[in-house]
């Protein structure tokens, strides 16, 4: 069975007209599906003959959620959501004075290997369709009951893993006759893999780009990141800098501070050599406990310190505030089976 919502709008006005149907039912069809409809049967606005000829072949396809945990700290909110084979991802909705942001996934878990994330534990199950990535907007939407008006791509899975879906999902979340998000209001992060950074530069998507840096060299970076082996921080950096090129938009580097082993003031200096004169934003996060690996956040003074001595140098860097601690919806502790 087809779902509809892995087409793009223009691939589903191509396919409707195969099936014979008149070139509006694409707009009107594109626009229940983002809605949230369950069934074909809501879509009013079409013949009994067009709804009974599309379930033939297609689905609207949902996502159950399996279990939903609200943090009593700032209303955070975690889901696990079943997909249809049974398989479950995490989604996170997070309230800001801004508006109300979704952290989404992009797999069911992950290859990348990276020690202090949780996401990672037990590898790759599968990639998401661009259906699948979408409907955790849809769904989480429909169940606050209020517009979403961010997204940040930092859920479970690497997104330049699931490349095309990805891109499909972020032409189709943009769509004006969808959801409507606009592409500044959208982040992707990824750990690194530097021939995709290339290929979305090309895309031309004004989107953030956050990148998981977490180290100032190559042997703290290899010793808890698998992917600098393959593509070393020299290359990625590079990567970045010709992004930035190519697209006008600062980059966003996510350091993940963790006890002892990235944390140092040496560690800051050699993480300013690195990043002086760029474009980019550093993110701290001060690490998050995850019960199978051994890593520990510094206290605050330490954390502090670190920031203030990489603004003190002329990089922007700020700490990332923590949301969902009481319910394990933090950086790196999402994963796919029940708390
Ligand atoms: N695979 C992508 C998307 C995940 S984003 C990526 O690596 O960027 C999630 C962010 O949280 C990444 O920056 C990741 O490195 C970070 N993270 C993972 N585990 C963490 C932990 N235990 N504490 C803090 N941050 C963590």
């Amino acid at each position: 069975m087809i779902d509809l919502k892995d087409f793009e709008f223009d691939e589903l006005a191509e396919f409707l007209k195969e099936l014979g149907e008149p070139k509006f039912r694409a707009k009107q069809i594109f626009s229940w599906l983002h809605k949230g409809v369950e069934s074909f049967d809501e879509m009013t606005n079409l013949s009994k003959n067009t709804r009974e000829k599309l379930s033939k072949q297609c689905v609207v396809s949902t996502l159950k959620i399996r279990e939903k945990y609200v943090s009593k700290i700032d209303k955070t909110t975690k889901y696990l959501f079943e997909l249809p084979d049974g398989n479950c991802i995490e989604s996170v909705v997070m309230y800001y004075k801004h508006g109300i942001s979704i952290c989404i996934s992009s797999q069911v878990g992950c290859r990348m290997g990276c020690g202090f994330c949780a996401s990672t534990i037990g590898g790759l199950y599968r990639s998401l369709t661009p259906g699948e990535i979408l409907n955790q907007v849809i769904f989480a939407g429909k169940d606050i009951g209020e517009r979403i008006s961010n997204i940040v791509m930092m859920g479970i899975g690497e997104p330049l893993d699931n490349f095309d879906n990805v891109v499909k999902f972020l032409h189709n979340v943009n769509h004006p006759d969808g959801i409507n998000i606009g592409y500044r209001h959208i982040s992707l992060s990824t750990c690194g893999v530097v021939p995709k950074i290339y290929e979305l530069a090309e895309k031309n998507l004004p989107i953030t780009l956050s990148v998981s840096l977490h180290a100032p060299n190559n042997e703290i970076r290899s010793s808890i990141m698998p992917i600098n082996k393959k593509y070393p921080i020299e290359e990625l950096i590079k990567a970045c800098r010709d992004y930035i090129k190519a697209t006008g938009r600062r980059i966003s580097f996510e350091y993940s501070l963790i006890s002892g082993v990235n944390d140092s003031a040496e560690n800051a200096d050699e993480l300013t050599g690195l990043l002086k004169g760029m474009l980019a934003h550093v993110n701290l996060i001060p690490v998050n406990k995850i019960e199978e690996r051994d890593y520990h956040k510094g206290d605050k003074k330490e954390i502090r310190a670190f920031c203030e001595r990489l603004c003190a140098k002329g990089i922007n860097a700020t700490v990332r505030r923590e949301l969902g601690s009481d319910i394990q919806a933090s950086c790196g502790q999402l994963r796919k089976k029940l708390l």
